[in-house]
């Protein structure tokens, strides 16, 4: 993901100063000091998450810079250190994303999280419901500035098989009057299915009516916006709506997610069981001699290997319930056929097995025990079950995959 910032900023003091902010937060700053020097790095290189620009350079006091930038189809955010109203219109419209005041050091922490959020929008997709083909252009457009992409629907009912088809969607923004189903009903249909942390909504309407904000919010829209709004207010709902999304499902991560690995964790194994399900299969998976790879290659060098052998489970089973259950041991929970269930596990042990993981110009090899069963039981007897067969797994010789029971 790119997250380079081109800061152009004459003082050397206010330059340094957002250097080593914007670096703190992970991002990469090339910087200028003037608009010659400005152009010199856009001719070559316009890659860039966006562009700090000060409005007033020594060779360009009237903003110049600025629609250098814009011409290169950047994203700009302003600072200066005049403000005024008129001057603030005139940027806004000219496509700036944003316009900071250089007041003082602090109005760089409005610049941090607004950096920040343009980088993780790209991760978000906006459904855009309204009858309104004028008005969803808009919309989408607004969107697209930010980073944020979008699908469209004319109504509440197509806005519903869309969502079903994508989940890639995190956010809705609706009107509410709409010909084939309203946005307050659909708000309503929607959460039924998605809470307020899963997808969040926007609803938007022109209703003169004082009680739609209020039936937007209490059918379980997180926001509502009346038209016509502006730009900057239409943007501080999306960013905080998005916030507080990015907020819960980092929460969510933390919670249920193994932070070395990536894989999800024995709490969230255990809540997302589908009982549903007409037949389920178990395996426990346990990494061969892991105390050997510790002695030899270090603590970093067991948590190269562990990472590795997870993002290899989470390949071959990318599809079903693949959970860290405690140190080197995993457990994956299918709901297919238990005959190709083993056989991918045969594959994927194999495949383990002729890995050679890099660490420190060294490659780490090994292998891994596996221990399945099939069959409809509680989760707790499937799982000591298939612990069974991975210990037969390891007094047999290890490396090897146990699928029924061995006398
Ligand atoms: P066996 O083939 O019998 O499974 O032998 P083993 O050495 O793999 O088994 P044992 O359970 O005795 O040792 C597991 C080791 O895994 C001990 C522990 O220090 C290490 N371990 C557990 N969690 C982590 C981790 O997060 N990172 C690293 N680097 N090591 C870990
Ligand atoms: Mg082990
Ligand atoms: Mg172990």
């Amino acid at each position: 993901m790119n997250n380079r910032i081109l800061v152009v900023e004459d003082s050397r003091s206010f330059r340094n100063y957002l250097n080593s902010q914007i670096s703190k937060i992970n991002m990469e700053v090339v910087s200028a000091e003037s608009l010659v020097e400005a152009t010199a790095i856009l001719e070559n290189d316009t890659d860039f998450l966006c562009a700090v620009l000060d409005y007033c350079l020594p060779d360009g006091q009237e903003g110049e810079v600025i629609d250098l930038a814009l011409s290169h189809d950047m994203k700009v955010i302003v600072v200066t250190g005049k403000f005024n109203e008129q001057l603030r219109d005139i940027m806004l419209a000219k496509g700036v994303i944003d316009y900071i005041l250089k007041d003082s050091f602090a109005s760089v922490s409005y610049l941090l999280p607004l950096l920040t959020r343009l980088n993780r929008n790209k991760s978000h997709k906006a459904l855009v419901v309204d009858d309104s083909k004028t008005v969803r252009k808009h919309l989408v457009h607004l969107l697209d500035h930010h980073y944020i992409r979008s699908v469209q629907a004319e109504d509440g009912v197509e806005a519903l098989e869309i969502l079903k088809s994508d989940p890639e969607i995190t956010l809705i923004i609706t009107d509410n009057t709409m010909p084939e189903k309203d946005g307050i009903s659909m708000t309503r249909e929607i959460r039924l299915t998605y809470d307020r942390s899963q997808l969040a909504i926007l609803g938007i309407s022109t209703a003169e009516s004082k009680t739609v904000t209020a039936q937007f919010l209490k059918a379980g829209a997180n926001d509502y916006l009346k038209k016509p709004f502006n730009q900057e207010e239409f943007y501080c709902r999306i960013q905080n709506l998005l916030n507080m999304k990015d907020i819960s499902d980092d929460m969510f991560k933390l919670a249920n997610q193994d932070a070395l690995t990536g894989l999800w964790n024995r709490r969230y194994l255990f809540s997302n069981i589908d009982e549903s399900k007409p037949q389920r299969n178990v395996a426990m998976l346990d990494i061969d001699f892991f105390k050997k790879v510790n002695d030899n290659y270090g603590h970093e060098g067991g948590d190269q290997a562990l990472t590795t052998v997870s993002h290899i489970i989470a390949i071959y089973f990318k599809d079903d319930l693949a959970a860290r259950f405690g140190g080197e041991e995993f457990c994956i929970v299918n709901y297919g056929d238990y005959d190709a269930f083993v056989q991918r596990l045969e594959s994927m042990r194999q495949r383990i097995e002729k890995t050679a993981i890099p660490y420190n110009n060294e490659e780490i090899k090994l292998t891994i025990s596996i221990g399945a069963t099939k069959a409809k039981r509680d989760i707790d007897t499937m799982i000591r079950i298939a612990d069974e067969r991975l210990y037969a797994a390891k007094i047999n010789g290890r490396n090897l995959v146990i699928s029924k029971d061995v006398d």
